[in-house]
């Protein structure tokens, strides 16, 4: 009896451990399966636009004209956030300062490679690949918007995490106020800031009468990329009003430099983007649920433009809850499933 008790036990072991294994093969499987079926966005061979170099590993500059530097990062995935050094004779404005990655990535060895003259930064908007060192930069001129004053004392105003879309909220020292549509001069060269809402609330866009140029942050930027993502406070409705209003107030004179990929993008450009929004809009569009790093994503495609929205809707931090406890449900289910086969299995040996 003692025998045959032990020589069960010794016989469950195996079982066991040769259940174990296939739980964790079927566990592997089921990863790979699920990170095949995840949509690989489309692999960038770090393009560089027309008149671009590269000026250290990670960085590559272009000049738009004889006082406006393009400054991308090409290498931040699909991002290759692209930033601004707009010259006047005076003063420097530096519209973003990109993604970075750490403190040797540091748009400001660039810019100061590029101009002695003082330099001013101001933001297209707060999300976390414009802001990279925000904390640090000296001068900064903030769009003056009610709700943002609210909030400041002693010139600090701290980011919400729904700004920076990120966990951190950084402080930023603001040095002065631009209100909405007014004129700044940096030294015969004046430069308008609008505030147009849709992407974010603060989302600035900046218009250049001397070259004819606006640089439009993630408003709209070049197609090539992942094109809007309507998540969290980004609105089609007023992408769709303030596109309107640049369409009515320019022409195709004029380019447009947005924050992400290739600058000089067109106003035919601008007008196809303005139609594709009011096809989202218009529900029109055909769509597809893609799984992405950040989760179920629903794909609007159409003539090369996209839009993504999160499947479950709300924002970045509602996303990746619930693709948590998505995660462990799939895992529970997955586990109890193949614990009962093999439970089945063994009774009917
Ligand atoms: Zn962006």
């Amino acid at each position: 009896m003692n025998l045959n008790n032990t020589k069960g036990i010794k016989i469950n072991k195996e079982e066991f451990m040769k259940n174990r294994l296939k739980i964790i093969a079927i566990l592997f499987a089921s990863i790979f399966i699920l990170n095949s079926c995840s949509e690989d966005k489309e692999k960038f061979v770090y393009p560089l636009w027309e008149g671009a170099e590269w000026v250290d590993d990670y960085y590559i500059v272009g000049k738009l004209d004889e006082q406006t530097y393009a400054i991308s990062e090409p290498k931040v995935n699909w991002y290759y956030n692209t930033s601004y050094l707009i010259l006047g004779k005076e003063k420097a404005l530096l519209f973003d300062t990109g993604y970075g990655t750490s403190a040797d990535k540091n748009i400001m060895s660039i810019v100061e490679k590029i101009t002695d003259l003082p330099v001013v930064t101001m933001f297209s908007h707060y999300h976390f690949d414009h802001i990279a060192n925000v904390e640090n930069q000296k001068s900064v001129w903030l769009i003056d918007l009610p709700y943002l004053r609210e909030r400041t004392t002693d010139n600090k105003l701290k980011l919400t995490t729904r700004e920076t879309m990120q966990f951190s909220s950084p402080t930023v020292t603001v040095s002065k106020w631009i209100k909405p549509n007014e004129i700044i001069d940096l030294g015969d060269r004046k430069i308008q800031v609008l505030n147009l809402t849709g992407h974010t609330t603060e989302s600035t866009v900046l218009v250049d009468e001397k070259y004819k140029q606006l640089f439009t942050g993630d408003f709209f930027y070049d197609p090539l990329l992942d094109y809007v993502d309507l998540a969290d406070d980004t609105d089609a409705n007023l992408l769709i009003n303030s596109a309107e209003k640049l369409i009515a107030k320019y022409d195709d004179s004029y380019i447009f430099n947005g924050a992400h990929g290739f600058p000089k993008q067109s106003y035919t450009t601008l007008k196809k983007y303005l139609s594709f929004l009011k096809s989202y809009k218009n529900k029109s569009l055909d769509s597809k649920i893609n799984l992405t790093s950040t989760g179920f994503q629903t794909v609007y495609e159409k003539d090369g433009m996209r839009i993504t929205t999160s499947t479950y809707g709300g924002s970045a931090t509602n996303q990746l809850i619930i693709n948590v406890i998505l995660g462990l449900v799939i895992l529970i289910l997955l586990v109890v499933f193949v614990r009962k086969k093999i439970k089945r299995r063994n009774k009917v040996k």
